[in-house]
Protein backbone atom coordinates (compact mmCIF):
# COMPACT_ATOMS: atom_id res chain seq x y z
CA UNK A 1 0.00 0.00 0.00
CA UNK A 2 2.83 2.29 1.09
CA UNK A 3 4.48 1.75 -1.97
CA UNK A 4 1.86 2.77 -4.55
CA UNK A 5 1.00 6.15 -2.75
CA UNK A 6 5.21 6.40 -2.81
CA UNK A 7 4.91 5.67 -6.41
CA UNK A 8 2.20 8.26 -6.82
CA UNK A 9 3.92 10.78 -5.13
CA UNK A 10 7.22 10.67 -7.68
CA UNK A 11 4.78 9.81 -10.83
CA UNK A 12 2.27 12.75 -10.08
CA UNK A 13 4.59 15.91 -9.77
CA UNK A 14 6.67 14.27 -12.93
CA UNK A 15 3.47 14.40 -15.30
CA UNK A 16 2.53 17.78 -13.80
CA UNK A 17 6.03 19.09 -14.68
CA UNK A 18 5.51 16.98 -18.26
CA UNK A 19 2.42 18.56 -18.86
CA UNK A 20 3.59 22.20 -18.00
CA UNK A 21 6.88 21.68 -20.62
CA UNK A 22 4.23 19.86 -23.42
CA UNK A 23 2.26 23.29 -23.10
CA UNK A 24 3.80 24.52 -25.41
CA UNK A 25 6.96 26.90 -26.25
CA UNK A 26 4.47 30.60 -26.01
CA UNK A 27 3.50 29.71 -22.85
CA UNK A 28 7.33 28.60 -21.58
CA UNK A 29 8.60 31.81 -22.84
CA UNK A 30 5.89 33.51 -20.83
CA UNK A 31 6.51 31.23 -17.63
CA UNK A 32 10.42 32.05 -18.26
CA UNK A 33 10.01 35.58 -18.66
CA UNK A 34 7.94 36.03 -15.64
CA UNK A 35 10.46 34.18 -14.33
CA UNK A 36 10.90 31.18 -11.82
CA UNK A 37 7.92 28.93 -12.66
CA UNK A 38 9.58 25.96 -14.04
CA UNK A 39 12.42 26.02 -11.35
CA UNK A 40 9.64 26.00 -8.32
CA UNK A 41 7.98 22.72 -10.31
CA UNK A 42 12.02 21.05 -10.07
CA UNK A 43 12.62 22.34 -7.17
CA UNK A 44 9.48 20.90 -5.38
CA UNK A 45 9.55 17.96 -7.13
CA UNK A 46 13.04 17.50 -6.19
CA UNK A 47 12.10 18.21 -2.44
CA UNK A 48 9.47 15.13 -2.41
CA UNK A 49 11.88 12.74 -4.05
CA UNK A 50 14.07 13.46 -1.02
CA UNK A 51 11.27 12.81 1.32
CA UNK A 52 11.32 16.64 2.41
CA UNK A 53 7.62 16.83 1.44
CA UNK A 54 7.23 20.43 3.48
CA UNK A 55 9.88 21.87 1.56
CA UNK A 56 8.06 20.83 -1.47
CA UNK A 57 4.80 22.29 -0.41
CA UNK A 58 6.75 26.07 -0.25
CA UNK A 59 8.15 25.07 -3.38
CA UNK A 60 4.90 24.58 -5.26
CA UNK A 61 3.26 27.55 -3.51
CA UNK A 62 5.68 29.57 -5.18
CA UNK A 63 4.39 27.81 -8.21
CA UNK A 64 1.09 28.78 -8.05
CA UNK A 65 2.51 32.54 -6.80
CA UNK A 66 3.55 32.63 -10.39
CA UNK A 67 1.54 30.70 -12.38
CA UNK A 68 -2.30 30.45 -11.67
CA UNK A 69 -2.71 27.32 -14.04
CA UNK A 70 -1.03 25.12 -11.21
CA UNK A 71 -4.09 24.89 -9.27
CA UNK A 72 -4.83 21.64 -10.48
CA UNK A 73 -1.49 20.41 -8.95
CA UNK A 74 -2.09 21.67 -5.53
CA UNK A 75 -5.32 19.52 -5.39
CA UNK A 76 -3.60 16.57 -6.66
CA UNK A 77 -0.74 17.16 -3.92
CA UNK A 78 -3.57 18.03 -1.51
CA UNK A 79 -5.67 15.04 -2.53
CA UNK A 80 -2.43 12.90 -2.17
CA UNK A 81 -1.48 13.88 1.13
CA UNK A 82 -5.00 13.63 2.89
CA UNK A 83 -4.69 10.38 1.50
CA UNK A 84 -2.38 9.16 3.16
CA UNK A 85 -3.48 10.47 6.44
CA UNK A 86 -0.95 13.81 6.34
CA UNK A 87 -4.08 15.53 7.09
CA UNK A 88 -2.16 19.02 8.24
CA UNK A 89 -0.12 19.00 5.06
CA UNK A 90 -3.72 18.70 3.11
CA UNK A 91 -4.54 21.39 4.83
CA UNK A 92 -1.54 23.55 4.79
CA UNK A 93 -2.17 23.61 1.00
CA UNK A 94 -5.58 24.19 0.64
CA UNK A 95 -6.06 27.12 3.16
CA UNK A 96 -2.81 28.67 1.20
CA UNK A 97 -5.48 28.05 -2.11
CA UNK A 98 -8.57 29.12 -0.16
CA UNK A 99 -6.69 32.56 1.26
CA UNK A 100 -5.56 33.82 -2.23
CA UNK A 101 -6.93 36.69 -2.76
CA UNK A 102 -7.04 36.42 -6.47
CA UNK A 103 -8.70 33.15 -6.41
CA UNK A 104 -12.02 33.04 -8.71
CA UNK A 105 -14.66 32.60 -6.42
CA UNK A 106 -15.39 28.94 -8.29
CA UNK A 107 -12.03 27.91 -7.44
CA UNK A 108 -12.53 29.42 -3.87
CA UNK A 109 -15.58 27.01 -3.31
CA UNK A 110 -13.54 24.27 -4.82
CA UNK A 111 -10.59 24.90 -2.24
CA UNK A 112 -13.26 24.62 0.99
CA UNK A 113 -14.54 21.77 0.07
CA UNK A 114 -11.50 20.26 -0.15
CA UNK A 115 -10.35 21.43 3.11
CA UNK A 116 -13.91 20.25 4.72
CA UNK A 117 -12.32 16.74 3.52
CA UNK A 118 -9.65 17.59 5.10
CA UNK A 119 -10.92 18.50 8.46
CA UNK A 120 -13.42 15.39 8.12
CA UNK A 121 -10.15 12.92 7.51
CA UNK A 122 -8.78 14.55 10.82
CA UNK A 123 -11.72 14.05 12.73
CA UNK A 124 -12.32 17.78 13.43
CA UNK A 125 -15.86 17.73 12.89
CA UNK A 126 -16.31 21.54 14.01
CA UNK A 127 -14.02 22.72 11.73
CA UNK A 128 -15.55 20.78 8.58
CA UNK A 129 -19.10 21.39 9.73
CA UNK A 130 -18.36 25.25 9.35
CA UNK A 131 -16.76 24.38 5.93
CA UNK A 132 -19.84 22.54 4.45
CA UNK A 133 -22.52 24.72 6.17
CA UNK A 134 -20.66 27.54 4.28
CA UNK A 135 -21.13 25.23 0.95
CA UNK A 136 -24.66 25.25 1.08
CA UNK A 137 -25.18 28.49 -0.58
CA UNK A 138 -23.30 27.18 -3.51
CA UNK A 139 -25.63 25.43 -5.97
CA UNK A 140 -22.03 23.69 -7.65
CA UNK A 141 -21.44 22.05 -3.66
CA UNK A 142 -24.95 21.91 -2.05
CA UNK A 143 -25.58 18.60 -2.47
CA UNK A 144 -21.85 16.89 -1.45
CA UNK A 145 -22.00 19.38 1.34
CA UNK A 146 -25.22 18.41 2.43
CA UNK A 147 -23.78 14.59 2.21
CA UNK A 148 -21.15 15.06 4.24
CA UNK A 149 -23.17 17.09 6.87
CA UNK A 150 -25.25 14.19 6.80
CA UNK A 151 -22.36 12.39 7.77
CA UNK A 152 -20.61 14.38 10.04
CA UNK A 153 -24.29 14.69 12.43
CA UNK A 154 -24.35 11.14 12.59
CA UNK A 155 -20.65 11.07 13.70
CA UNK A 156 -21.37 13.73 16.40
CA UNK A 157 -24.91 11.73 16.82
CA UNK A 158 -27.01 14.88 16.37
CA UNK A 159 -29.79 13.28 15.47
CA UNK A 160 -32.51 15.60 14.82
CA UNK A 161 -29.99 17.84 12.53
CA UNK A 162 -29.08 14.49 10.73
CA UNK A 163 -32.97 13.98 9.74
CA UNK A 164 -32.91 17.44 8.45
CA UNK A 165 -30.27 17.12 5.63
CA UNK A 166 -31.89 13.52 4.76
CA UNK A 167 -34.72 15.06 3.82
CA UNK A 168 -33.35 18.10 2.10
CA UNK A 169 -31.34 15.42 0.42
CA UNK A 170 -34.26 13.53 -0.53
CA UNK A 171 -36.16 16.67 -1.75
CA UNK A 172 -33.79 18.59 -3.65
CA UNK A 173 -31.54 15.98 -4.79
CA UNK A 174 -34.16 12.91 -5.00
CA UNK A 175 -32.57 10.27 -2.63
CA UNK A 176 -33.96 8.14 -0.48
CA UNK A 177 -32.61 8.48 3.12
CA UNK A 178 -36.02 6.14 4.71
CA UNK A 179 -34.18 3.68 6.22
CA UNK A 180 -31.80 5.71 7.83
CA UNK A 181 -33.91 8.22 8.76
CA UNK A 182 -36.46 5.85 10.82
CA UNK A 183 -33.04 4.85 12.56
CA UNK A 184 -31.99 8.51 13.52
CA UNK A 185 -35.75 8.54 15.17
CA UNK A 186 -35.23 5.08 16.79
CA UNK A 187 -31.98 6.73 18.58
CA UNK A 188 -33.88 9.55 19.00
CA UNK A 189 -36.35 7.17 20.87
CA UNK A 190 -33.73 5.35 22.55
CA UNK A 191 -32.46 8.63 24.28
CA UNK A 192 -36.03 9.55 25.36
CA UNK A 193 -36.20 5.90 26.78
CA UNK A 194 -33.34 6.61 28.49
CA UNK A 195 -34.63 9.62 30.22
CA UNK A 196 -38.40 7.54 30.62
CA UNK A 197 -39.68 10.09 28.59
CA UNK A 198 -42.11 7.48 26.99
CA UNK A 199 -44.64 10.44 25.47
CA UNK A 200 -41.52 11.59 23.60
CA UNK A 201 -39.97 7.97 22.80
CA UNK A 202 -43.71 7.39 21.58
CA UNK A 203 -43.89 10.18 18.93
CA UNK A 204 -40.33 9.56 17.50
CA UNK A 205 -41.35 5.79 17.08
CA UNK A 206 -44.53 7.23 14.97
CA UNK A 207 -42.27 9.20 13.08
CA UNK A 208 -40.06 6.16 12.17
CA UNK A 209 -42.72 4.08 11.08
CA UNK A 210 -43.88 7.42 8.79
CA UNK A 211 -40.29 6.99 7.19
CA UNK A 212 -40.11 3.72 7.14
CA UNK A 213 -43.33 1.45 7.84
CA UNK A 214 -41.17 -1.71 7.96
CA UNK A 215 -38.81 -0.67 10.57
CA UNK A 216 -38.22 -3.95 12.98
CA UNK A 217 -36.45 -1.35 15.29
CA UNK A 218 -39.20 0.88 15.98
CA UNK A 219 -41.67 -1.86 16.12
CA UNK A 220 -39.61 -3.66 18.48
CA UNK A 221 -39.30 -0.30 20.74
CA UNK A 222 -42.90 0.40 20.64
CA UNK A 223 -43.03 -3.09 22.20
CA UNK A 224 -40.49 -1.67 25.10
CA UNK A 225 -42.74 1.56 25.32
CA UNK A 226 -46.02 0.13 25.66
CA UNK A 227 -44.16 -2.46 28.19
CA UNK A 228 -42.84 0.49 30.33
CA UNK A 229 -46.10 2.16 30.43
CA UNK A 230 -47.52 -1.48 32.16
CA UNK A 231 -49.59 -2.07 28.90
CA UNK A 232 -48.52 -5.65 28.77
CA UNK A 233 -50.78 -7.19 26.01
CA UNK A 234 -49.41 -3.76 23.79
CA UNK A 235 -46.46 -5.19 23.96
CA UNK A 236 -47.19 -8.56 23.42
CA UNK A 237 -48.76 -7.14 19.75
CA UNK A 238 -46.19 -5.00 18.93
CA UNK A 239 -43.04 -7.46 19.48
CA UNK A 240 -45.56 -10.06 17.60
CA UNK A 241 -45.50 -8.34 14.70
CA UNK A 242 -41.61 -8.08 14.79
CA UNK A 243 -42.31 -11.70 13.34
CA UNK A 244 -44.90 -10.77 11.01
CA UNK A 245 -43.00 -8.40 9.42
CA UNK A 246 -39.34 -10.23 9.48
CA UNK A 247 -39.31 -12.95 11.11
CA UNK A 248 -35.47 -13.22 11.04
CA UNK A 249 -35.62 -10.88 13.40
CA UNK A 250 -37.67 -12.96 15.77
CA UNK A 251 -34.60 -14.03 17.74
CA UNK A 252 -34.26 -9.94 19.12
CA UNK A 253 -37.35 -9.90 20.64
CA UNK A 254 -38.07 -13.44 21.66
CA UNK A 255 -36.83 -13.46 24.93
CA UNK A 256 -38.87 -9.87 26.13
CA UNK A 257 -41.51 -11.47 24.19
CA UNK A 258 -42.07 -14.93 25.64
CA UNK A 259 -41.79 -13.38 29.28
CA UNK A 260 -44.43 -11.00 28.43
CA UNK A 261 -46.61 -13.41 27.09
CA UNK A 262 -45.98 -15.44 30.51
CA UNK A 263 -46.85 -12.99 32.68
CA UNK A 264 -49.91 -12.11 30.94
CA UNK A 265 -50.94 -15.61 31.41
CA UNK A 266 -49.99 -16.85 27.97
CA UNK A 267 -47.27 -19.69 28.62
CA UNK A 268 -48.34 -22.21 26.53
CA UNK A 269 -48.79 -20.31 23.40
CA UNK A 270 -45.45 -18.60 24.01
CA UNK A 271 -44.05 -22.45 24.02
CA UNK A 272 -46.02 -23.04 20.93
CA UNK A 273 -44.58 -19.83 19.11
CA UNK A 274 -41.22 -20.84 20.08
CA UNK A 275 -41.27 -24.56 18.92
CA UNK A 276 -43.02 -23.34 15.62
CA UNK A 277 -40.91 -20.35 14.58
CA UNK A 278 -37.73 -23.08 15.28
CA UNK A 279 -39.02 -25.01 12.90
CA UNK A 280 -39.99 -22.36 10.36
CA UNK A 281 -36.81 -19.65 10.89
CA UNK A 282 -34.31 -21.98 12.95
CA UNK A 283 -31.61 -19.81 14.34
CA UNK A 284 -28.96 -20.09 17.09
CA UNK A 285 -30.10 -17.27 18.78
CA UNK A 286 -34.21 -18.70 18.85
CA UNK A 287 -32.44 -21.94 20.03
CA UNK A 288 -30.87 -19.83 23.17
CA UNK A 289 -34.02 -18.42 24.37
CA UNK A 290 -36.43 -21.57 23.40
CA UNK A 291 -33.79 -23.69 25.57
CA UNK A 292 -34.42 -21.50 28.11
CA UNK A 293 -37.99 -20.91 28.34
CA UNK A 294 -38.11 -25.01 28.06
CA UNK A 295 -36.07 -25.77 30.95
CA UNK A 296 -37.59 -22.63 32.93
CA UNK A 297 -41.16 -24.34 32.39
CA UNK A 298 -41.22 -27.64 31.42
CA UNK A 299 -37.29 -28.83 33.21
CA UNK A 300 -34.22 -29.57 32.16
CA UNK A 301 -34.99 -32.80 30.40
CA UNK A 302 -37.62 -31.32 27.94
CA UNK A 303 -34.69 -28.64 27.65
CA UNK A 304 -32.24 -31.24 26.71
CA UNK A 305 -35.05 -32.65 23.95
CA UNK A 306 -35.23 -29.65 22.13
CA UNK A 307 -31.31 -29.15 21.79
CA UNK A 308 -31.01 -32.46 20.63
CA UNK A 309 -33.77 -32.31 18.18
CA UNK A 310 -32.51 -29.28 16.99
CA UNK A 311 -29.04 -30.24 16.55
CA UNK A 312 -30.37 -33.54 14.23
CA UNK A 313 -32.43 -30.82 12.05
CA UNK A 314 -29.29 -28.19 12.04
CA UNK A 315 -26.18 -29.64 13.68
CA UNK A 316 -24.33 -26.49 14.37
CA UNK A 317 -20.42 -26.13 17.05
CA UNK A 318 -22.56 -23.20 18.96
CA UNK A 319 -25.91 -25.69 19.77
CA UNK A 320 -23.25 -28.44 20.52
CA UNK A 321 -21.38 -26.22 22.91
CA UNK A 322 -23.98 -25.88 24.33
CA UNK A 323 -24.85 -29.97 24.69
CA UNK A 324 -21.65 -30.32 26.03
CA UNK A 325 -21.80 -28.01 28.77
CA UNK A 326 -24.96 -29.84 29.69
CA UNK A 327 -23.37 -33.12 29.81
CA UNK A 328 -20.31 -31.15 31.79
CA UNK A 329 -22.73 -30.21 34.27
CA UNK A 330 -23.99 -33.99 34.69
CA UNK A 331 -20.67 -35.94 34.60
CA UNK A 332 -18.16 -33.96 37.39
CA UNK A 333 -14.16 -34.39 37.04
CA UNK A 334 -14.00 -36.21 33.12
CA UNK A 335 -10.84 -34.39 31.77
CA UNK A 336 -11.23 -35.39 28.39
CA UNK A 337 -14.68 -33.65 28.72
CA UNK A 338 -13.10 -30.70 29.80
CA UNK A 339 -10.72 -31.05 26.95
CA UNK A 340 -13.39 -30.86 24.34
CA UNK A 341 -15.12 -28.36 25.81
CA UNK A 342 -11.65 -25.84 25.78
CA UNK A 343 -11.36 -27.17 22.05
CA UNK A 344 -14.98 -26.23 21.01
CA UNK A 345 -14.75 -23.06 22.66
CA UNK A 346 -11.72 -21.36 21.30
CA UNK A 347 -13.89 -22.32 17.93
CA UNK A 348 -17.11 -21.01 18.59
CA UNK A 349 -16.05 -17.69 20.25
CA UNK A 350 -15.02 -16.83 16.24
CA UNK A 351 -18.74 -18.62 15.21
CA UNK A 352 -20.81 -16.32 17.33
CA UNK A 353 -20.21 -13.26 16.14
CA UNK A 354 -22.71 -11.08 14.32
CA UNK A 355 -21.24 -9.75 11.47
CA UNK A 356 -21.62 -6.93 8.50
CA UNK A 357 -22.79 -7.63 5.39
CA UNK A 358 -21.66 -4.38 3.69
CA UNK A 359 -18.20 -4.52 5.10
CA UNK A 360 -17.40 -7.69 7.14
CA UNK A 361 -17.50 -5.77 10.54
CA UNK A 362 -17.52 -8.60 13.47
CA UNK A 363 -18.89 -7.93 16.58
CA UNK A 364 -20.05 -9.55 19.78
CA UNK A 365 -23.24 -7.73 20.05
CA UNK A 366 -26.01 -6.94 17.18
CA UNK A 367 -25.64 -3.56 15.77
CA UNK A 368 -28.41 -1.28 13.75
CA UNK A 369 -25.27 0.72 12.69
CA UNK A 370 -22.15 -1.22 11.73
CA UNK A 371 -19.24 0.52 13.65
CA UNK A 372 -16.72 -0.70 10.68
CA UNK A 373 -18.67 1.08 7.75
CA UNK A 374 -21.44 2.92 10.04
CA UNK A 375 -24.00 1.58 7.36
CA UNK A 376 -27.56 1.21 8.95
CA UNK A 377 -29.28 -2.58 9.42
CA UNK A 378 -26.61 -3.97 7.96
CA UNK A 379 -26.03 -6.53 10.14
CA UNK A 380 -28.24 -9.89 9.71
CA UNK A 381 -29.31 -10.95 13.26
CA UNK A 382 -27.35 -14.64 12.44
CA UNK A 383 -24.26 -15.61 14.13
CA UNK A 384 -21.24 -15.64 12.12
CA UNK A 385 -21.61 -20.28 11.93
CA UNK A 386 -25.29 -19.58 10.51
CA UNK A 387 -23.82 -16.99 8.00
CA UNK A 388 -21.18 -19.18 7.11
CA UNK A 389 -23.39 -22.17 6.85
CA UNK A 390 -26.05 -20.50 4.31
ZN1 LIG B 1 -20.04 -2.55 8.05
Amino acid sequence: MFELEAWYLIVLPVLFAAGWWLRGFDSRVRAADRGGAPRSVFRGLNLLLNEQPDKAIDAFIDVVKLDPETIELHYALGNLFRRRGEVDRAVRIHTHLLNRADLPARERSNALAELGQDFLKGGLLDRAEDAFVRLLEDPQHRFSALRALLRIYQMEREWMKAIDCARRLEREAGESHQVAVAQFYCELAEQALAKADLERAQSHLDEALVADRKSVRATLLAGDVALRRGQLDDAIRHWLRVEAASPEHLPLVAARLTEAMDKAGRREEALNLLRRALLDWPSIDLLEVAYQRVGEWEGSGAAEVLLRDELKRHPSLLGFEKLLALRSAQVKGDPELDLLRTLIHAQTRKLARYRCSKCGFRAREFHWQCPGCTSWDSYPPRRVEELDAA
